[in-house]
């Protein structure tokens, strides 16, 4: 990483050309994201990615959405896009965004003006990590189905229960979860949003190895956990109307055609050095993923478009999720054929002195259809609200 001291930007990067802002955004990151961390074969942990989290927040580029009043960089809906689009073709790794993404916000709508004036700073400024404690076992895809409960005493909230594949919550501060609070209510109806310190007596994380062997999430155990009354966000039993409405626009960067384009030119690479580029049945199936990558990417764009110019996303954007996560699937399956048994032997293998890291994109590929609303989920909003079939 480069050694200059690194200074907040005051300026408004909206009032940048988009061409301008993507040069010099570029430009900042080659010049401040450790080389050592580009396209890391998982996600980083805390302890790596702290010099680039630290990096961003110096520069307060580390919540784009953010609106600047809050140390936000407050850039609209087109910079945003291209902000995400550069840390991707720059290989940067994930930091630990649960809060700049879904929390910041949130409180920004429904916090308390303490909640704002103690948890936002201290998000913008990484002194506080986050996890996110939505699912549990048996609510997952049925969220509205959760029971970890939460019952009001006095000032405290007494809480019993367990959450489960919280990512990053063997490295997280404070956990953010939805719990009921009313068990004879409907069940969207007596569900509320709760701010946890993973400190409090009574809170247990129990880490879970993903297939890759890392302890990326974990389950959170809380037995009799006592939190203050005041980390309820906004009012009791509303949270669920809270957490869906926070999905945003932001949801397309689940749609992007940048994992399957990267995955495709490792394909590319290990096809032409395999020779398989001549072998025509290989050449059909290669030409139907690069026509499908090349009809996500002017679909991507024709959303991001209509984003740009003051549009919202609708229930149709779902396919663009379904669509993106299955392509990088069916490349990597690709990828993983042509490799043969030392694709699965060896996590990296050199291709013609290029390595291509086979194993990882295969088994990088198989949590998106799962998170951020499972496939099935997302074809059922297609087949309800899009399509209109009968229920
Ligand atoms: C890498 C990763 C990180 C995660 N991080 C977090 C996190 O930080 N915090 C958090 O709260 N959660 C997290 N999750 C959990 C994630 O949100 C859930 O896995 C997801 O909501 C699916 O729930 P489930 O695992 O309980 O599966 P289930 O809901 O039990 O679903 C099992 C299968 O049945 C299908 N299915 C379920 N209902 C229907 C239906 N009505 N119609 C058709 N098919 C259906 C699903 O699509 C799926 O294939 C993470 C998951 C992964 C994989």
């Amino acid at each position: 990483m480069a050694a200059d001291p690194i200074t907040r930007d005051p300026r408004d990067m909206n009032a940048l050309s988009d061409d301008d802002f993507r040069r010099e955004l570029r430009g900042w990151i080659q010049a401040h994201y450790p080389p050592e961390l580009r396209f890391m074969d998982r996600r980083p942990s805390v302890h790596e990615i702290m010099p680039w989290f630290k990096a961003l927040i110096a520069k307060g580029w580390v919540a784009p959405h953010w609106p600047r009043e809050w140390g936000g960089m407050g850039l609209d809906i087109g910079k945003y896009l291209i902000y995400y689009d550069e840390l991707g073709r720059h290989g940067c790794g994930r930091i630990p965004d649960h809060a700049i993404h879904l929390l910041g916000p949130l409180l920004m709508t429904y916090g308390s003006e303490a909640q704002k004036a103690h948890f936002l700073p201290r998000i913008v400024s990484g002194e506080d990590i986050w996890c996110q404690g939505y699912s549990e076992p048996g609510a997952g895809s049925d969220l509205a189905g959760l029971r970890t409960e939460a019952v009001l005493d006095g000032d405290t909230f007494v809480i019993n229960g367990q959450k489960t594949w919280t990512s990053l919550a063997p490295d997280a501060d404070w956990i953010f979860m939805l719990v009921r609070t009313d068990r004879e209510a409907k069940p969207q109806s007596g569900i509320s949003f709760l701010l946890a310190d993973l400190k409090t007596p009574g809170v247990t994380v129990r880490p879970i190895v993903n297939l890759k062997g890392e302890a990326e999430f974990a389950e959170v155990f809380f037995a009799d956990a006592r939190v203050p009354a005041a980390n309820l966000v906004g009012r009791i039993n509303e949270g669920w109307g809270m957490a869906k409405t926070l999905l945003g626009d932001e949801r397309i960067v689940n749609g992007s055609p940048r994992h399957a384009s990267y995955a495709l030119r490792r394909l590319h690479v290990m096809a032409e050095h395999s020779g398989a580029m001549r072998d025509p049945a290989f050449l059909d199936r290669y030409a139907q993923l690069r026509l499908d990558l090349h009809g996500l990417t002017v679909t991507f764009e024709s959303y991001a478009d209509a984003l740009r110019n003051g549009g919202s996303l609708g229930p149709d954007a779902s396919f663009l999720k379904v669509w993106a996560t299955e392509l990088f699937q069916r490349v990597t399956d690709e990828m993983l054929e042509l490799a043969g048994e030392e694709g699965a032997l060896s996590r990296e293998l050199d291709v013609g002195g290029v390595k291509v890291d086979v194993m990882n994109q295969y088994l990088e590929s198989r949590p998106p259809t799962i998170f951020g609303g499972s496939n099935e989920i997302q074809r059922n909003i297609l087949a309800k609200l899009v399509l209109k079939l009968p229920g």
